[in-house]
């Protein structure tokens, strides 16, 4: 059995994909029987080779080939092929080839290949190496991480030719601006172009409060890399790739190549291939981007390393974080995750020597840490008899900032108007019919929308339970806050930016366009305004309510906060100017809410690990989870209590809980079950994940999700 050691940094990739063909008990497919011999095959020259090609089909192998001779000088590992597969053509990607001889199944059994297009590999090996890992540690079907590795576009492209011959192009580097490097920034930066010169494997945290000059020292780190003749890769969260971000990367890197799930098909595949021929030696992109095919791999930078959003969490299922990790060991270069709010797992790295930490405690220029106030809403909604959507004190700030001429930011992680709708007569909270979520009313499209499908319709008058009560609307969400500012602030421009502001039209660049050029002097938004935003004339940042993600059932919820709260009270004073964050909380005594109010992310995190360790929670053990969901309640949960019980038999040292219904129980239209199984390490996962696949194949309509590393309990 292969052992996986604890963290990404020792983790490593498998050559070989263990071959299950026998043991699985698929059905013997159609593809791998050849019909009976024609008479024109007589004539024609047998296949002497046969190769493994995966498949973007949701099984965990391989399928074998024949290889017809013309096709053999194109069919190399990484190499494009057209397969059948029953009636179906597919374009798969060359695994491995091998004399006809070795197949498992006799040689007339094989089917042909369809076609081999290309003159050269579509994948370089690194690539395929990669992707190899993220099928077997993620319990991915191979096909699919393959699927996600290569863009559309280039997958179903008729023929690649070979493009002429490239000499290592020069990439074009603007001279980067005249600013001084702290001393910080320079002893980051001085110790990853060691690494880089000596060709070293090693993980460097870069920790720095926002504003501390983080992106100067990956730009100024890439430019090396490239003046070494080698590439480099940028990891962003998705949410982070603003217009700003890119407009600062590519003054220094004009050729850099953005790769990313929202282009075009065909923008991003005309990308993939400048990458792929070598003429973009920058990559910069969200969780995707990590299998871009460079070669000559010299630097991966992960930014915000923290970010949730580097998992994915639809097949095929992966952590980009992790995979850069394992990626840059295998190119043997050097690796920097930077964040300011580390995840609880680097830092973990970090403390046992696994990782080393950079750290950037100045601000460039004279810029400070803004101070941080807290308001107690309890004390607030007292005093004022009612509760207050902005408090007394946020308000006096407001006015101030206002009445200087300056900026402010208004920070809500809920949007809508009103967050849920209650019965007067029976109080029942109206709920989806198709999810088990409440509805909120969206005052600027008229309408009670459910977060979970965004199936939305008109608000009912009269209570859907009982019949009879009328439906109040309680709690606030941006639209809300939004509206109560015009009130308080008549004659002065605010902008909302969430994702129903983007889905009504409002336009991303623009309006922070808009709000840099003070047009408008407040913004009020949800995590899209948190971060990689840069707004020099901001002084006051309000976070309205700190407990949205305090109470979720998560594991995280603490983390979470923490990293927001410091993300978005760090956009305040950046350019010299003091700044002030206040916060707004029902909870000021929380330790994730006092420890950001105090600036102490160490004393947070060292807090938050103990509390995890004592209940076996990473960093300190691994999790997988499976969710087992299906329209019938009855015959859903039976499969999991089934799925379970199998489990548990082969659970050894791990822990096997549940099933339990999901903290979201029901999503559009299917019940969700949960079996969480924790374990002491990798290797101890091993034997029940042997277990997920010989377990008996679900009844029509339900599925099983499994989830290595889960990051949402949701
Ligand atoms: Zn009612
Ligand atoms: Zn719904």
């Amino acid at each position: 059995m292969a052992m996986w050691p604890e963290d990404p940094a020792t983790w490593r990739p498998g050559i070989a994909l263990p071959c299950r063909r026998r043991t699985l008990g698929w059905p013997r497919l159609r593809n791998s029987v050849r019909p009976a011999m024609s008479p024109s095959d007589a004539t024609a020259t047998v296949p002497q080779l046969a190769v493994a090609v995966a498949l973007p089909v949701p099984l965990p192998r391989t399928f074998d080939y024949a290889v017809p001779p013309e096709f053999e000088p194109r069919v190399a590992p990484g190499h494009r092929v057209e397969a059948p597969f029953g009636s179906r053509r597919l374009h798969g990607i060359v695994l491995r080839r091998f004399p006809i001889a070795e197949s498992e199944l006799p040689p007339e059994r094989l089917r042909p290949l369809l076609a081999a297009p290309d003159d050269e590999p579509l994948l370089p090996p690194p690539v395929l190496t990669l992707c190899r890992f993220c099928a077997r540690y993620y319990h991915n079907p191979i096909g699919e991480v393959l699927a996600a590795a290569v863009p559309a576009a280039i997958r179903r492209r008729k023929r690649r030719k070979a493009p002429p011959a490239l000499g290592v192009p020069l990439a074009t580097v603007a001279s980067p601006a005249p600013v001084t490097l702290t001393t910080g920034q320079r002893e980051a930066l001085a110790a990853i172009e060691a690494d880089l010169a000596a060709s070293r494997f090693q993980v460097s945290l870069l920790q720095g409060v926002t504003g501390s000059g983080k992106t100067e020292v990956y730009l100024r780190a890439i430019a090396t890399t490239l003046a070494a003749g080698r590439s480099a890769l940028l990891l962003v969260p998705e949410i982070a790739l603003t217009p700003q971000t890119l407009a600062r990367i590519r003054a220094r890197f004009p050729d850099a190549a953005v790769l990313h799930s929202q282009q075009s098909q065909r923008e991003r595949g005309d990308n993939w291939e400048r990458v792929r021929r070598g003429a973009a030696r920058v990559v910069v992109g969200p969780r995707s981007a990590v299998f871009a095919p460079l070669e000559r791999l010299g630097l991966v930078i992960v930014d915000e390393e923290h970010e949730p959003s580097y998992k994915q969490d639809s097949a095929p299922r992966y952590h980009a974080r992790d995979l850069a990790i394992v990626r840059a060991r295998e190119a043997r270069c050097p690796v920097v995750l930077g964040s300011a709010t580390p995840s609880l797992e680097s830092w973990h790295n970090a403390r046992t020597g696994r990782y080393r930490r950079l750290l950037l405690t100045e601000r460039p220029g004279a810029a400070v840490l803004p101070a941080v106030e807290v308001v107690d809403l309890h004390e607030e909604t007292r005093a004022v008899k009612g509760f207050p959507f902005i408090s007394r004190r946020l308000e006096r700030a407001l006015r101030a900032c206002l009445q200087r001429g300056e900026q402010a930011i208004l920070f809500l992680n809920r949007r809508g108007f009103s967050t849920f709708l209650q019965c007067r007569a029976c109080h029942e909270v109206l709920t989806c019919p198709r999810c088990d979520l409440a509805l909120t009313y969206h005052q600027s499209r008229a309408r009670a929308v459910c977060h979970g499908c965004e199936r939305a319709d008109p608000p009912p008058t009269r209570c859907s339970a009982c019949g009879i009560g009328a439906v109040h609307y309680f709690g606030f969400g941006t639209e809300r806050i939004e509206q109560e500012l015009a009130l308080r602030f008549p004659g002065v421009r605010c902008c909302r930016l969430d994702s129903d502001a983007l889905a009504d039209g409002t336009d991303l660049a623009e309006t922070l366009e808009r709000f840099r050029s003070g047009e408008a002097q407040l913004l009020v938004g949800t995590q899209m305004i948190a971060r990689g935003l840069d707004f020099p004339n901001v002084t006051v940042v309000g976070v309205i309510s700190a407990d949205t993600a305090l109470n979720l059932p998560d594991f995280r919820a603490a983390e979470r906060t923490f990293q927001l709260l410091s993300q978005v009270t760090g956009r305040a004073g950046r350019a010299g100017l003091p700044g002030l964050s206040i916060i707004q909380t029902f909870s000021p005594g929380h330790p994730a809410i006092a420890r950001a109010v105090a600036h102490d992310t160490d004393g947070f995190i060292e807090q938050e690990l103990r509390h995890r360790e004592r209940l076996g929670y990473p960093p300190f053990g691994r999790l997988a989870r499976i969710v087992t969901s299906g329209r019938r309640e009855r015959s859903t949960l039976r499969h999991a209590e089934s799925l379970t019980a199998a489990l548990r038999a082969h659970a050894e040292t791990a822990q096997v809980l549940g099933p339990a219904p999901c903290p979201i129980s029901k999503l559009k239209d299917r019940h969700r079950f949960m079996t969480l199984i924790k374990a002491p390490t990798r290797a101890a996962l091993e034997p029940l994940l042997q277990a997920f696949d010989h377990a008996p194949r679900p009844p029509a309509g339900v599925r099983c999700a499994l989830e290595i590393d889960p990051v949402s309990m949701l």
